[in-house]
């Protein structure tokens, strides 16, 4: 989406550790206006599909879900991290290698908020190696509910988890594939 990729260009920083900042407009920051957008592309992307429920994960992932929930016309249910390791029994939880942070979080999501009727469009900021992703669609089987696909803003596409995740047969729409990336230089697929 060239929107997503000129706002890449423009205010995107890479970091270390093959971390992509986009704190101005995605991660601290958020431009609501940019996220519209994104919502709406999502919403085209899927349209024909019944999506019942948004799943995403916290923090950077609930902006973008609460407005594609506007379009989609459905609650978002994003799953929490937590510090506490046996919640079975009212709670779905995995566990998500965190990417940025370097450790590994117990995720959640109390039963009720998914169900086994449930079509599931999960929503996130970025896909890397995938575990995140995984992690909710992990969730959702759990639940016995139906993902209809994963709507990602950044796919690092340098990285496994895309790949891996729609070879199992799911549909992953990204809006910007970043191809490589270095200081000063970012290329999209
Ligand atoms: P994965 O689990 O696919 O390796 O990484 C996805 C998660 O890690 C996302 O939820 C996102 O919060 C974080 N993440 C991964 N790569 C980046 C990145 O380059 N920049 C930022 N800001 N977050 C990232």
């Amino acid at each position: 989406m060239q929107l997503l990729e000129d706002h890449i260009r423009r205010e995107g920083k890479v970091a270390a550790g093959n971390v992509l900042r986009v704190d101005g407009f995605l991660n601290h920051q958020i431009d609501v206006v940019l996220l519209t957008k994104l919502a709406e592309e999502f919403h085209a992307r899927f349209s024909g599909e019944k999506v019942d429920k948004i799943l995403t994960i916290e923090a950077s992932g609930i902006g973008m879900a609460c407005v594609a929930a506007q379009y989609f016309h459905c609650p978002v249910v994003f799953a929490k991290k937590s510090k506490t390791r046996n919640l079975s029994g009212e709670f779905y939880t995995t566990q998500v290698a965190s990417f940025t942070h370097g450790i590994v979080n117990h995720v959640i999501v109390a039963k009720p908020y998914l169900n086994p009727e449930d079509r599931v469009l999960i929503i996130d900021d970025f896909l890397a190696n995938g575990a995140a992703l995984e992690g909710l669609i992990d969730l959702v089987q759990q639940a016995g509910a139906t993902v209809v696909g994963a709507g990602i803003a950044v796919e690092k596409a340098f990285q496994p988890g895309g790949e891996r995740i729609r070879a199992k047969g799911v549909r992953v729409e990204s809006l910007a594939r970043v191809k490589e990336m270095h200081e000063g230089e970012i290329v999209f697929c």
